[in-house]
């Protein structure tokens, strides 16, 4: 089998409403497609979901840097995976949502051509995975109204966005508490937004309201500030931004600066780099989630598979495709609790051409051996 094309659309979808967290506010979701097609007529998808501020990409660097590694695709066999996403990886130095788009497009035709979903080539039984559902940045009397909405749907598992103002913070988490009750279990997430000092006072304020963790409370360089919150809170400290690949992950594990670690597909570069990761916490008895920017099914797809497959994986935030007013890609289950992905073969995804051609932006297609 050999890979003999590959298509990558950018597209832009408007969300339903404004999505505000500590670092900034959207509108819409901006990301890129990929299409990778073999001599066999399998066809993979992946997708890159680029950040400036997180991954210092854009649609365009992600398009430029599927031109550039395009040679490393072209004439290779999917079925060298291994081979190929190391290569992929060793090419560029960052751009990882790039580097998941072609990652997981591989991924998605090696399980194709075995006909078994992507969790089975991966060793996992399970098709199913509790999610989160994130509340963002809003006026208190929004968000409340919002946690309620979200319990009345069935949603269980809330994650409630704050890092903006550290005593509005403590008094929105208590309201939250007081309004959706104990059996509703509330993680929060700072995405960098206190010092150190902030941090630490926020956490002690809240540790009577059952948090099960908080993200990234301060900047993601700060990695000695990262430690210094866990040691005064007893709520657990998870590492988003400060762990992009396997090698942060050993760096923040070796400080002893979190509890936990969030992985994240399109910071890892990827499906294999997101195993690593799994499997480097594993060793040292760390609980990972794996989390998602702005992303369609495709990327929350390979989130799913990746949950089901990866012992260390306790948590998932899996919720961005709920935010889109439009889906490009179908085949995941959502109950208010769980993602359940289809029992096809692959990633399971189907693409909805016509849909994926409304949003459209630019497009690039390459063809031939090299
Ligand atoms: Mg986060």
């Amino acid at each position: 089998m050999e890979i003999n094309k590959i298509e990558a659309y950018s597209f832009r979808i408007p969300l339903v409403e404004e999505f505000r967290i500590a670092l900034g506010a959207s509108v819409e979701h901006t990301g890129v497609i990929v299409k990778i097609y073999t001599d066999e007529g399998i066809i993979g998808l992946g997708e890159a979901a680029p950040s400036a501020r997180i991954t210092g990409e854009t649609t365009e660097t992600v398009l430029g840097v599927i031109s550039k590694l395009k040679g490393l695709l072209l004439g290779a066999c999917p079925l060298e995976y291994r081979r190929i996403i190391e290569n992929i990886d060793n090419s560029i130095i960052g751009n990882p949502s790039a580097k998941a788009a072609l990652d997981m497009a591989i991924f998605d035709i090696v399980a194709k051509k075995y006909n078994v979903p992507l969790y089975r080539l991966l060793g996992a039984s399970e098709n199913s995975f509790e999610t989160s559902v994130t509340i963002g940045i809003m006026p208190h009397d929004r968000a409340i109204q919002k946690a309620q909405k979200y319990i009345e749907q069935g949603i269980r598992i809330l994650k409630i966005k704050i890092g903006t103002n550290a005593p509005k913070d403590i008094e929105l988490l208590k309201k939250i508490r007081q309004t959706v009750g104990d059996d509703i279990r509330i993680r929060i997430d700072a995405n960098q937004g206190y010092t150190t000092k902030q941090a630490i006072r926020v956490l002690r304020a809240v540790e009577g309201l059952d948090i099960e963790f908080c993200e990234q409370p301060v900047h993601w360089r700060d990695i000695d500030g990262l430690r210094e919150v866990r040691m005064h809170t007893e709520i657990p400290i998870m590492a988003d931004e400060s762990v992009h690949t396997p090698r942060d992950a050993i760096e923040v594990i070796k400080r002893e600066a979190a509890d936990m670690i969030n992985i994240k597909i399109m910071k890892a570069g990827g499906i294999l780099n997101a195993l690593k990761i799994a499997d480097i916490c594993d060793v040292y008895g760390i609980k990972c989630q794996i989390g998602c920017m702005s992303e369609t099914q495709i990327a929350i797809a390979a989130g799913v598979h990746v949950a089901v497959a990866a012992r260390a994986i306790a948590f998932s935030d899996l919720d961005g495709y709920l935010f889109m007013k439009d889906q490009v890609a179908l085949g995941i289950e959502f109950d208010g609790l769980k993602n359940t992905l289809p029992s096809k073969a692959g990633l399971g995804i189907e693409l909805k051409e016509d849909t994926l051609k409304k949003y459209t932006i630019s497009s690039m297609k390459f063809e031939g051996r090299k």
